[in-house]
């Protein structure tokens, strides 16, 4: 029997825009259409929106992360766990850590970087949230200076600071849980509440810059209560091993510095040559590349544009997700010589947590807080999962403790 090759469909990264992808097309392609490999660094799948939580240690990094395996039939798709190095798109080739791969059709979903803006010292001494990994590392070193504290001869203040910089969603869903899990290791290393700063530097005159001004005032003045301090239209002009530098050369001693000051797509992209503003891909509405018919880029490394605004969508898993069910399907349209269909992110609403049993959130016209905008973000983080790996992974997985 003579077999015929399959188009080689390759996806890159597996967060909420690769898995989806892929999930989405072993449930839509046919049997022996294509032949589609999925690469990520790591075994599993990892919930990037629930990161602050295990950052601050209010929860255990394992139950952000699936095994890829368990939602993904291996069957049906081929898994290679290896890093992406480069795509040499010219020669329809990417380059890994530990081999090669080859591809007809291509779809670039490596997520975010932090975007450092030049500022000195920060890749050096700031942590950022962005991996199980880097979050594990953050949860560690804040724990080792609470230890440190009362082993010092001077107790120096400084191990007690823990600095974030920027008040953007994740900066505030970070300080949010930092409140819940400050009161808990001054329990545990016998330190009295009132040495602990969690100060939050943010460049522009509010928190949450843009988002709706009743629920940022019910936010901060909340956050203020459990010990948060703010700082508005102020900048973090230097990050050095002792802490950080602000506007006016002011400095703020402190052990601990955590960026949340921006994303960007992920370098490899921009590195390989494809075209990038802040590296992301402006794609076309069908979510294809500018320069390439067979390349599709999805979630943080797009951006589209919402024109109703002419703005740039934020990078989310919301549009990640979405995408990625646009994507599937027009990678299998192109295959089956259809025509593509456009893609235009529908904005459900934004629901931000501000630890245990808090959140804001707009969700259409409506406005929600307290526990009722928490059960909300809870749903939302259940939906995804349900739609990843159907109720088995709720169940596992899930919130399931809505209030
Ligand atoms: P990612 O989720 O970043 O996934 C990229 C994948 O690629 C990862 O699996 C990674 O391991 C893999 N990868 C990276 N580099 C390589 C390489 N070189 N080789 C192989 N694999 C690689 N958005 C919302 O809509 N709602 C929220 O509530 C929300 N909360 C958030 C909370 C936090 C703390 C953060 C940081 C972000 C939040 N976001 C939220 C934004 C959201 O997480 C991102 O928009 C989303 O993760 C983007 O999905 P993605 O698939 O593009 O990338
Ligand atoms: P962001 O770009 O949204 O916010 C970064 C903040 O840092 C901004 O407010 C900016 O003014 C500030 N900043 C920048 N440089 C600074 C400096 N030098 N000093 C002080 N402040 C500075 O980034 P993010 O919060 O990491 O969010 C990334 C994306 O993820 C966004 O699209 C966001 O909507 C999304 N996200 C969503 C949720 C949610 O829906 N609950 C949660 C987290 C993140």
């Amino acid at each position: 029997m003579i077999q015929v090759s399959r188009p080689k469909i390759a996806i890159l990264g597996a967060g909420y825009g690769g898995i989806m992808t892929a999930a989405r097309l072993q449930k839509e392609m046919g049997s022996n259409e294509v032949e589609v490999t999925l690469v990520n660094k790591h075994d599993y799948h990892y919930q990037t929106t629930w990161l602050h939580e295990p950052a601050a240690g209010t929860m255990h990094h394992d139950k952000t992360r699936i095994m890829i395996k368990d939602v993904i039939d291996m069957n049906k798709i081929k898994f290679i766990k290896d890093t992406v190095v480069e795509v040499k798109p010219d020669e329809k080739r990417v380059i890994l850590s530990n081999g090669e791969l080859e591809y007809d059709y291509l779809v670039l979903a490596l997520g975010f970087e932090p975007a450092t803006f030049g500022i000195k010292g920060l890749k050096e001494n700031a942590f950022s949230i962005r991996s199980v990994n880097s979050v594990r590392k953050i949860r560690e070193h804040i724990e080792y200076q609470f230890a440190s504290y009362n082993n010092e001869a001077d107790r120096r203040d400084d191990l007690l600071t823990i600095i974030v910089g920027g008040a953007g969603f994740t900066g505030i869903e970070f300080v949010g849980e930092l409140a819940e899990r400050v009161p808990e290791l001054c329990k545990e290393f016998d330190i009295p509440r009132d040495r602990v700063k969690i100060i939050n530097v943010e460049a522009s005159p509010t928190v949450l810059p843009g988002f709706d001004e009743e629920l940022v005032e019910y936010g901060m003045n909340l956050l203020e209560r459990k010990g948060v301090e703010f700082r508005t239209s102020t900048m973090i002009k230097e990050v050095t091993e002792d802490g950080v530098i602000l506007g006016e050369n002011e400095e703020v001693k402190a052990a601990t510095v955590v960026w949340t000051g921006g994303v960007q797509g992920n370098s490899i992209v921009a590195n390989s040559g494809f075209e990038t503003n802040r590296g992301r891909v402006p794609v076309r509405k069908d979510q294809r590349t500018p320069d390439y018919d067979n390349v599709f880029v999805v979630g943080d490394c797009a951006l589209l544009i919402n024109e109703e605004i002419d703005r740039p969508f934020p990078p989310t898993a919301q549009v990640a997700i979405q995408a990625a069910g646009a994507v599937s399907k027009n990678l299998l349209n192109l295959v089956r010589g259809k025509e593509l269909e456009s893609f235009t992110p529908d904005i459900k609403g934004t629901v931000a947590s501000l630890g245990k049993g808090e959140a804001i959130g707009k969700v259409g016209n409506k406005k929600l807080y307290g526990s009722t905008a928490s059960a909300m973000k809870k749903v939302i983080d259940n939906r995804y999962l349900f739609m990843l790996g159907g109720p088995g992974l709720v169940w596992k997985k899930g919130k399931l403790k809505l209030f």
